[in-house]
């Protein structure tokens, strides 16, 4: 991929110049194992007939709770199906928080069981939902907290714990973005009465599709084995209102042969968060997502924060610079789930830190395989983007007004 030839000049694409990249090039590739190291796991079951939630499965449950230390791991068919049966297994009723800023699957597991979900503000630094926020949604209504470790950030898993114990509350983590990550040095999946990975291909660890449940507490663990089998504990006449939530084979074998692979990718993700932070935090108007120096971040996603008044432009003309350069972006979670119609009941009160980053969020391209070289090119990118934003177009509120002089 090589410079445009007036790459350098100053000008932008969405003006008319040649883009930075020639062709558009894929938001997300997941890095996946070896086709024969899955097959050499995946054969024996093949073979035999035996195709789904059977030894592979076991095998990748036992290496999983002994990668996450924690005693039981459950796998399941995705993070939505493992988030709805621990809320079904652990008896919720009533009012269950949540943070408005997540994926909107973390509100359907609450709603797919009849509850509701309270949404609670996120803390404007860490992008994790505001501890004190949940404190203040608490009813005699509340049954639990869901919180989330956003693009792989661990949440305030202390603080969420005392808060949940002082107040008689379950605690679930949607760890879909955290596989990898650890907090205070202890990763994550051990904490609250569950944590609910996801296996999808956007995720570091990759089953295809799938989910993986982690917890302690031995009798959830038994229920939910017992659920993801439609609640049929074998008798033929089911404890529960079950799901089929089990995990095939193949998926399991595609989760087996990438574990191997997980520390090196958690690794070039921060390599690849800090080149974009380096280059990118002389910027004004710029923010970051803040990570405790004790914990370990997945960047599952790595987002920034455009103030726009600052910035020179808002966040979704700089996504629209960027796609005219050929880089795609995504608007990780925009809109957050108070402003989509499923939830929007659901806001009680005002959520000013939601609205502050999920209105000015931009998720960059992050994974593996991208070189030092492509990042550095989508950092001159911005950098050129907004140098000519604030020479051609000085106000940030005449910019969608002027559009049309500057490309006279
Ligand atoms: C991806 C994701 C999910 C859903 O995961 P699936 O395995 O696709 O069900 C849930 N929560 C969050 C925060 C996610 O990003």
């Amino acid at each position: 991929m090589k410079p445009t030839p007036d790459y350098t000049q100053n000008t932008i694409a969405r003006f008319g110049a040649a883009p930075a990249f020639a062709e558009r090039f894929r938001f997300i590739a997941p890095t996946l194992p070896e086709l024969n190291d899955v097959l050499k796991t995946y054969s024996p079951a093949f073979e035999n007939g035996l195709i789904t939630n059977a030894k592979c499965v076991a095998h990748f449950e036992e290496r999983a709770a002994e990668q996450l230390s924690v005693k039981h791991a459950v796998a399941v068919s995705s993070c939505t199906s493992g988030l709805m049966l621990v809320m079904r297994a652990l008896g919720l009723t009533g009012e269950v928080i949540v943070p408005s800023f997540t994926f909107f699957a973390t509100g359907h597991a609450i709603r797919w069981n009849e509850l509701r979900p309270v949404l609670a503000d996120c803390d404007p630094k860490t992008w994790n939902v505001s501890v004190e926020d949940i404190e203040s949604k608490i009813t005699s209504r509340t049954s639990a907290i869901v919180a989330v470790h956003m693009y792989g950030n661990p949440s305030d898993v202390r603080s969420l714990e005392k808060l949940a114990e002082r107040r008689g509350l379950r605690l679930i983590f949607d760890a879909a973005h955290a596989f990898g990550s650890k907090y205070r040095g202890a990763p994550i999946g051990q904490f609250g009465d569950a944590e609910v990975f996801s296996l999808s291909p956007t995720k570091l660890l990759v089953a295809g599709e799938g989910g993986l449940i982690g917890t302690n507490d031995p009798k959830l663990a038994q229920n939910l084995r017992v659920m993801r089998n439609y609640g049929d504990d074998g008798s033929y006449d089911p404890e529960w209102i079950g799901l089929n939530a089990r995990m095939s084979e193949f998926n399991a074998a595609l989760a087996l042969a990438g574990m191997p692979l997980l520390e090196a990718k958690v690794a070039r993700r921060n390599e690849i968060a800090q080149l974009y932070t380096d280059r990118l935090v002389s910027l004004h108007g710029l923010r970051f997502q803040a990570v405790d120096p004790r914990d370990v971040h997945t960047f599952k996603d790595y987002s920034i924060h455009i103030t726009p008044e600052e910035f020179g432009l808002d966040r979704d003309e700089l996504a629209a610079a960027l796609l005219a350069e050929n880089i795609e972006t995504k608007k990780y979670f925009y809109p957050p789930l108070h402003q989509q119609k499923h939830y929007k009941q659901f806001k009680i009160v005002d959520l000013p830190a939601t609205d502050f980053v999920a209105g000015r969020i931009l998720s960059l391209p992050i994974y593996e395989t991208l070189s030092n070289q492509v990042i550095e090119r989508i950092t001159d990118s911005i950098h050129r983007i907004h140098n000519y934003y604030r020479t051609h177009l000085t106000q940030f509120t005449s910019v969608k007004e002027n559009f049309h002089v500057a490309t006279t």
